[in-house]
């Protein structure tokens, strides 16, 4: 589960989060959506620590990080064992791009968690099966479309065995005719019970694969029925 209470993040005069809360039980898969500018992006990266939070709790999986005065994480080595355990997908794929689809891969497993290759190599291969690309192991990313490297993208977040997964707006940087295809990994991944955290336009396939979705206006979470958007929070 991941557990967010009364989170605030300022950027000098600019307050952008204005005490968000929310709870992502395990295996729900919540929605955010939010206009341009709302915080979204903030949220997530404060969820891991991209970001540095003003204020606020963040608890995942039962473990509360404990943050200085300042929100900065008092532990360097909890916060990178919190990211081992969330997979993280961005709108612009951030594959490396001196590594080949499979190196991209395994580069964490192996180096970081320390996963025999062989074994780490193997499992790289059954996510690349999942995901459609069993062809692409050997390829660079500059050599593949959109589609490919953001479900790639999508394998390397998988690779680190996360305990949950976080979405930017996966899909938001793709052609439309690409977007179908990244879609269907995501809904899977939905289907299998994961649990997720999904910042997304695509309002249609929000609400088909979320439990919840949240709307994010003005620095803080809106309940209700929001008509502009046409859907029931709650
Ligand atoms: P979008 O839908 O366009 O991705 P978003 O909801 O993800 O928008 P954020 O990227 O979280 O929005 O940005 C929220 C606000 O915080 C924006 O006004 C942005 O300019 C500001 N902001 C984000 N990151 C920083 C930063 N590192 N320094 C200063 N301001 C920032
Ligand atoms: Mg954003």
């Amino acid at each position: 589960a991941i557990r967010v209470e009364n989170l605030h993040k300022t950027f000098g005069e600019l307050e952008v989060l204005k005490g968000v809360s929310l709870t992502a039980h395990e295996g729900d898969v919540v929605a955010i959506i939010g206009g341009s500018g709302s915080g979204k992006s903030t949220m997530l990266r404060c969820i891991n620590f991209l970001e540095t939070p003003t204020s606020g709790r963040i608890v995942i999986g039962g473990e509360e990080v404990a943050m200085r005065p300042d929100g900065s994480p008092a532990s360097r080595r909890q916060i990178e064992h919190i990211r081992q355990r969330l997979g993280m997908v961005f709108q612009s794929f951030n594959l490396w791009s001196h590594k080949t689809v499979m190196e991209n891969l395994i580069e964490v497993p192996v180096h970081v968690l320390k996963v025999p290759k062989e074994e780490a190599i193997e499992r790289a291969r059954t996510l690349l099966a999942r995901v459609g690309l069993s062809d692409k192991a050997d390829v660079y990313p500059a050599f593949m479309s959109g589609g490919q490297q953001q479900r790639a993208a999508i394998a390397r977040a998988l690779a680190i065995e996360p305990r949950a997964m976080l979405f930017d707006e996966p899909t938001s940087a793709l052609d439309p005719e690409l977007v179908g295809e990244v879609l269907n990994v995501i809904r899977d991944l939905a289907k299998e019970g994961r649990t997720m955290l999904l910042v997304t336009h695509e309002m249609k396939f929000a609400r088909e694969v979320s439990d919840h979705v949240i709307y994010l206006y003005n620095g803080r979470i809106e309940s209700g029925l929001n008509k502009s958007y046409g859907i029931d929070f709650v």
